[in-house]
């Protein structure tokens, strides 16, 4: 029997729009064995998304999405199988959800420029649980019409070199990988194919990421084409780091990560799931 494995996700804790309990019982819909939710910098949707899994006979996975600064570079390392009730994890997400608020205001304040108001109280609005992420922003923009879809709102208002725009100072690299292991984690590298970085910085990336006790890289991704997963595949090789696997869901408002929808990993891959 084939099991099907999505360890990447998003529930309204961050910015997903389905609650946890309702992510469950879709990621069940969609014939998924076990999932792995992985909000983005906090883990308030654990407790819920296990009860559903339970119910459901599922098996779930206690997962997070930290963000990163990297070279002035904002990278995602997910926490997969860690402990939600571990301090020192609960204390680093802690200092970036207080960048997250202090982020907001900013945003909000850059856009008031550009004649946009209310866009703190307009994001505020979408956002179900304590994070505060551009998702929300670009909802409250497409609400206003100023954009025609998730892709174009962020293309003109959030990101780099655009109004909306304000730079992250997230966790340090081996910051991040110090709390997933304090919390008995595995990090691994997400959706590697969607850094604007050259193939050397990327090199770079994983053994700064290896040397840190980093152990897996996101190979299958649904932002990543078959080319960018043969590319990771062989990166995994070079670098002896286990693959994951997820479709990075956040709801019908980003239509190409379906839920339980992950290709295949590529041959001569070592599932990080093996080490389970
Ligand atoms: P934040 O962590 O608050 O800076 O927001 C990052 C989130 O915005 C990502 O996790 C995605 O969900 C979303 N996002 C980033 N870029 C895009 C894009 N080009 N189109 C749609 N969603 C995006
Ligand atoms: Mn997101
Ligand atoms: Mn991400
Ligand atoms: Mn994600």
């Amino acid at each position: 029997m084939s099991h099907s494995y999505d360890l990447h996700c998003h529930s309204t804790v961050s910015d997903g729009s389905l609650a946890p309990e309702q992510l469950v019982a879709h990621a069940k819909e969609q014939g998924v064995d076990t999932l792995a939710l992985t909000d983005h910098d906090i883990t308030a949707g654990i407790v819920d998304a296990e009860l559903a899994a339970a119910r459901e006979g599922l098996r779930l996975i206690p997962g997070v999405e930290i963000s990163v600064s990297w070279l002035g570079q904002t990278i995602h390392i997910l926490g997969l199988g860690i402990d939600p009730a571990n301090a020192e994890l609960q204390a680093g997400l802690a200092g970036l959800r207080e960048f997250r608020r202090q982020r907001a205001e900013a945003i909000a304040k850059l856009l008031e420029k550009k004649g946009i108001k209310n866009a703190l109280a307009g994001a505020s609005a979408y956002a179900e649980g304590e994070i505060i992420s551009r998702t929300h922003f670009a909802r409250y923009l497409l609400e206003l019409g100023l954009a025609k879809d998730m892709r174009d709102v962020f293309k003109r208002y959030l990101v780099r070199g655009k109004p909306g725009y304000v730079a992250g100072q997230w966790a340090l690299l081996e910051d991040a990988v110090g709390w997933i292991h304090s919390a008995g984690g595995q990090a691994v590298v997400a959706h590697p194919a969607r850094y604007k970085i050259t193939d050397s910085k990327l090199r770079q990336l994983l053994q700064q990421f290896k040397d840190h006790g980093g152990v897996g890289l996101e190979v299958v991704s649904s932002s990543h084409s078959p080319d960018e997963r043969a590319r990771m595949a062989r990166h995994c090789t070079k670098f002896d780091l286990l693959a994951s696997s997820g479709s990075d869901y956040h709801g019908p408002s980003q239509p190409w990560a379906q839920l339980g929808r992950c290709a295949a990993l590529p041959e001569g891959c070592t599932p990080i799931w093996e080490t389970w």
